[in-house]
């Protein structure tokens, strides 16, 4: 052995080596230099591991491989086309927000803002007043709250209003909504004790008033929003419980997840409960999310009496789950669309839902015509998803695509497209749905599309 021998680490370029190359320089400027000279020094790590596991002798391609990660140096949360069909898609970032949301987000965020501050008086104000006069108008109820999100305002009104005492749930409603959040845990969690009524398919008013001690604070109940118990069932009405509850002098909280504002049956759907039913039938707390049929910002709004609304905004818990300045002016800008009365318009879940199937089926026809003889349009459904209306789904148009190289490999292109783009498969074929497509998208959806299968042409 010489010291000629060719020395595979020697061949490796040394950092400022490869940051000296045109490309890499390029992507300096663009992200800074610590950045990419990290990503430059973790590619000739993993060479240098390879090397040591004789996995290889070389380092071509050291540069393309740098080039190759440098998405990893972009922020991580990126936006990305819908095209599952799934209208609040919990992993794909729920509601889209409405226009006047987004432009009240960037008024309150670019400089600042009387979040607490009374400009009348001159002097401290609260968080929790600007939302006061709609969610009331809306929900019919006497007060409202907003928090960081619905599971955070469940656990604030339970550890409020009914801590070191019980609260009465039927033994249907002991869900698990999804992210591992169980109605049992957040009960455990606020201080308040669990009390088990009725079967999983059956309780009657009778099983909670049976139920009811000394140290009953309250009655849950909580909407089974992902899924639905059919057959021999019977669970008792909301009016049914509110009259138990004040005949005894408890309080009835009602978790309707969703929390719908417009009838969902007036598009074909089933009957999702509205927030407005629920103050209406006698219920001291209706809670719901920001982001699922609300289709505002991620939030949890509370609903109901003065006096359990206060005890919720006084507790030591609200500071811990308070609602951040731009989700105000963005959950503000969208109960307005409602109170207006223009939230079927203006308010992208209800847009989409009420969006007609021939407007889909023409622009899932356009999508089909630039991915040539391999698509073809044909009938599917579209989902409401965000845990509400199980089994229920909206007749929709999609473009559904036979692709040469196999349908996980193709959907796996469509994801690496920028921006990327997020598609269905189902038996064999790969489907994208326009009714979740912003129509703004549509180009970039098929341009994707006819490179994609031209280049797979190409490769064949
Ligand atoms: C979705 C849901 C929650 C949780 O709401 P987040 O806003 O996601 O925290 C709580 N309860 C029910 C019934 C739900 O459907």
């Amino acid at each position: 052995m010489t010291e000629t021998t060719s020395n595979p680490y020697r061949d490796l370029p040394s950092v400022d080596r490869v940051l000296a190359d045109p490309r890499v320089a390029a992507l300096v400027l663009e992200r800074g230099h610590a950045p990419v000279a990290g990503l430059a020094r973790e590619v000739l790590d993993s060479y240098r591991a390879s090397i040591a596991a004789s996995e290889a002798s070389a380092a071509p391609g050291v540069i393309e491989a740098v080039l190759a990660r440098a998405e990893a140096l972009r922020p991580s949360l990126r936006s990305v086309v819908n095209a599952t069909g799934v209208i609040i898609h919990t992993n794909l970032g729920r509601a889209p927000l409405a226009r006047a949301a987004i432009e009240a987000i960037i008024q309150v965020s670019a400089g600042y803002s009387n979040l607490e501050f009374d400009l009348e008086a001159g002097e401290r104000g609260t968080r929790f007043g600007h939302l006061d006069r709609t969610l009331c108008h809306i929900s019919g109820a006497d007060a409202g709250i907003a928090v960081n999100n619905n599971a955070s305002a469940l656990l604030l009104a339970l550890a409020a209003l009914c801590r070191d005492r019980e609260v009465i749930i039927s033994r249907g409603q002991l869900v698990e909504i999804g992210g591992g959040f169980r109605i049992p845990d957040v009960l455990r969690q606020s201080g308040a004790t669990l009390v088990e009524v009725g079967t999983t398919n059956r309780t009657y008013v009778r099983d909670y008033a049976e139920a009811i001690t000394d140290r009953t604070a309250a009655i849950l109940r909580v909407h089974s929003s992902n899924f639905r118990v059919v057959g021999f069932t019977e669970q008792p009405t909301l009016a049914g419980l509110a009259s138990l509850a004040r005949e005894r002098g408890l309080l009835l909280l009602d978790d309707l997840g969703s929390g719908a504002l417009l009838d969902t049956r007036a598009y074909g759907l089933a009957a999702e409960p509205l927030v407005q039913d629920s103050v209406r039938a006698g219920a001291d707390v209706v809670l719901f999310s920001g982001d699922k049929l609300l289709g505002g910002p991620q939030a949890g709004i509370a609903v109901g009496s003065a006096e359990a609304i206060g005890a919720m905004r006084r507790h030591p818990l609200a500071r811990a789950v308070r609602i951040d300045k731009a989700s105000i002016a963005a959950l503000a800008a969208t109960l307005d669309h409602y109170a207006k009365g223009d939230a079927e318009r203006e308010v992208p879940v209800w847009r989409m839902i009420a969006l007609p199937a021939p407007v889909i089926e023409a622009r899932a026809r356009r999508w089909a015509e630039a991915c040539g003889a391999r698509a073809s349009v044909e009938a599917c459904e579209s989902t409401v998803g965000g845990g509400s209306l199980p089994g229920e789904s909206l007749p929709s148009f999609g473009c559904a695509i036979d692709a040469p190289e196999g349908a996980d490999a193709f959907a796996a292109a469509l994801r690496a497209a920028s921006p990327p783009i997020v598609a269905r498969i189902h038996e064999g074929r790969v489907w994208l749905d326009p009714r979740t497509v912003a129509p703004e998208a549509d180009a970039h959806v098929q341009d994707t599309l006819t490179s994609l299968l031209s280049e797979a042409g190409r490769g064949r």
